[in-house]
């Protein structure tokens, strides 16, 4: 057992969380709501993504939301790239980090973009190649590492080899997504095993859906393997399109309570992540997902 002595927390919200939400915001809240999450101490935090707003309509204008903000000295303000036009745009607006997405599953990999994975990750060579030029981090996500909603469980010898893939291409960082939020602490273990047997913990992250309640038990079941960065998205914000009515990302505050519990720093303060997870609850008309959130009330 090694479980870290500090974590680092990717807030999510602001764009796989707010992408999922049925409300639209407009530019001036989701600004409020980066500097609202980085006043509390977040230094990760992804602010939007440049995919096509017939697809993706909550995320247009990503590039006034990067204008717009007031920036922190040593916050990494990261968007979605999913082509080369996306990264340049990112560019452009100041994005300090970028982040290119694949699947562990094939079926999932085709049904949602309608190509192999291989091919699906050979997209992205333009885009890593791009951003050592330009000295940009590129975190690089793996989604349905345990289950995919088409053809179930997911081996995790295939998660470990695209993680490897988005490694060799030069993402500094991998996201282990369980997306359809699936993953116990044992599936977590086997899939850890694999994983880390092609990158250093020190370069990967967990990213888990709290579909079924078990993220917080997956998440630490990841600190037990020495990971210590880890995805969440304040008031739980986001929902899963392949369960009708369930629960997206696990809340950020509901890992803080945790982290907080177990004497690891973070450098978050959880009052005002709860705080801002109540108001953007209001915003968006929808329930609090944290159950911190909720019982803080
Ligand atoms: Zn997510």
């Amino acid at each position: 057992m090694s479980i870290p002595k500090k974590v680092s927390i990717i807030e999510v919200g602001a764009r796989d969380g707010l992408q999922n939400e049925k409300t639209t915001l407009p530019v001036a809240l989701r600004v409020e709501l980066i500097e609202r999450l980085t006043q509390a101490g977040i230094t990760n935090i992804e602010v939007g993504s440049f995919v096509s707003e017939k697809w993706v309509p909550q995320m247009a204008n990503t590039d006034q939301v990067l204008d717009q903000l007031t920036r922190k000295d040593g916050v990494q303000y990261s968007v979605l790239t999913p082509n080369l036009k996306g990264f340049e745009k990112a560019v452009q607006h100041n994005a300090t980090e970028v982040a290119i997405f694949g699947a562990a599953s094939e079926s999932f990999t085709q049904k949602n973009i309608n190509c192999s994975i291989k091919e699906s990750l050979q997209r992205f060579e333009a885009i890593t190649q791009q951003a050592q030029k330009h000295n940009i981090p590129v975190r690089g996500y793996v989604s349905t590492i345990i289950g995919c909603p088409y053809e179930g469980a997911i081996d995790p010898k295939k998660v470990a080899e695209v993680a490897k893939t988005l490694f060799q291409m030069g993402c500094y960082d991998i996201s282990l997504g369980d997306t359809i939020g699936v993953g116990t602490p044992l599936t977590f273990q086997k899939m850890l095993d694999e994983v880390l047997k092609e990158i250093p913990k020190e370069n990967l992250a967990v990213h888990c859906h709290n579909t079924y309640g078990q993220a917080l038990a997956n998440i630490y079941t990841s600190l037990e393997y020495g990971i210590h960065k880890v995805d969440s998205a304040v008031a739980g914000l986001g929902g899963c399109p392949y369960a009708k009515g369930a629960s997206g990302n696990i809340a950020t505050e509901d890992v803080l309570y945790m982290l907080n519990g177990m004497n690891i720093e973070t450098g978050i303060d959880i009052n005002k992540v709860i705080e801002t997870g109540q108001w953007i609850c209001k915003k968006l008309n929808r329930e609090n997902q944290s159950k911190v959130g909720l019982a803080k009330h």
